[in-house]
């Protein structure tokens, strides 16, 4: 078998233990941009016009930054906006470790090894009249892609961000331009309100009624967004971030405690099963 990593190829229905076939594409994409956007956090654009067309609110890409063939295994990252004319996909991320580090290297011109797009994505159920999107520092990335779409649909929603500072607020920008409410949280009152996220989603869900809220962000958060939901009798979907190895289902490295509706326990693929759960069908350790 060639290289997952080398030259267009659609591995969806190839590799994967499920049944399900899915378009999944290993790709070369060329970079067409990379700037700064706080302390360590970047905007990386690439050329992928197939991930662009397809890709759903809520699912990731795994890439590597070529350098040298290293590292070894791709990062998992959300995509974070999408330009079907220009054919463009945007990442947001932030710098880690040695994957990220060299990440923030590349420069225009690089043409860097991706296979996308992954997971499952958001399900927006229904209709909506209301629904609340939160995020915690980079966990905005996912979130932005279905913001947008419900701006486009019509949706109304609200969104509430959080970030240790001013400074390492993220999308704000997007975000406002979309014209709905976006409620702010620093850790140390810099910009909004001084607090966590979680305050500002039960002051949100006592004052309004809601019909779903969409998480991403630290786990304590995310756990903590969750059970306030469940409180107040709203369903929550969480986007769950594990280290993975390959990210479309074969390594199992990123498996989660998963308990379904009718109480019966299972492993769970976060590559493939998720990123995107049901907030209740997570079981929360520690
Ligand atoms: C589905 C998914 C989507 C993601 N989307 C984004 C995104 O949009 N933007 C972004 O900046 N990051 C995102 N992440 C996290 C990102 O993949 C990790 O930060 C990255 O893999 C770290 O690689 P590294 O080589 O720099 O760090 P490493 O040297 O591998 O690790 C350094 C430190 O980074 C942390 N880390 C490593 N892997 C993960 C991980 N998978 N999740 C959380 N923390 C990790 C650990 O604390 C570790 O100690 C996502 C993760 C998942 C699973």
């Amino acid at each position: 078998m060639d290289s997952l990593w080398a030259g267009e190829k659609n591995i969806g229905g190839d590799l994967l233990l499920c049944n399900d076939k899915r378009d999944i594409r290993s790709l070369m994409a060329e970079v067409r941009d990379i700037y700064a956007v706080a302390e360590g956090i970047y905007e990386l654009e690439l050329l992928a016009p197939e991930v662009a067309a397809k890709a759903k609110p809520g699912q990731f890409l795994m890439i590597r930054p070529n350098k040298l063939g290293e590292p070894f295994l791709g990062r998992p990252m959300g995509i974070y906006d999408t330009n079907t004319e220009a054919g463009t996909i945007t990442i947001l991320f932030e710098v880690h470790g040695h994957g990220t580090e060299l990440l923030a290297e590349v420069k225009k011109g690089d043409k860097l090894p991706l296979i996308a797009p992954l997971g499952n994505g958001f399900d927006v159920v229904g209709q909506p009249r209301r629904v609340m999107i939160v995020g915690g520092g980079i966990g905005i990335a996912p979130l932005y892609p279905l913001a947008n779409a419900l701006a486009e649909a019509g949706v109304d929603f609200e969104v509430v961000v959080g970030a240790q500072t001013a400074d390492r607020l993220l999308a704000m920008d997007r975000l406002v331009r979309l014209g709905m409410p976006v409620h702010v949280y620093t850790d140390d009152g810099t910009m909004g309100k001084q607090g966590y996220p979680s305050v500002g989603v039960a002051e949100r869900l006592a004052a309004e009624k809601f019909d779903q809220v969409f998480c991403c962000g630290p786990m304590p958060m995310m756990r903590g967004v969750a059970q306030i939901c469940e409180a107040y009798g709203v369903p929550c979907q969480v986007s769950l971030e594990e280290r993975m190895g390959c990210g479309f289902g074969i390594c199992v490295g990123c498996v989660i405690d998963h308990k379904a509706a009718d109480g019966t326990l299972s492993k769970k693929r976060v590559c493939y099963d998720g990123p995107v759960f049901d907030s209740k069908e997570v079981v929360w350790h520690g």
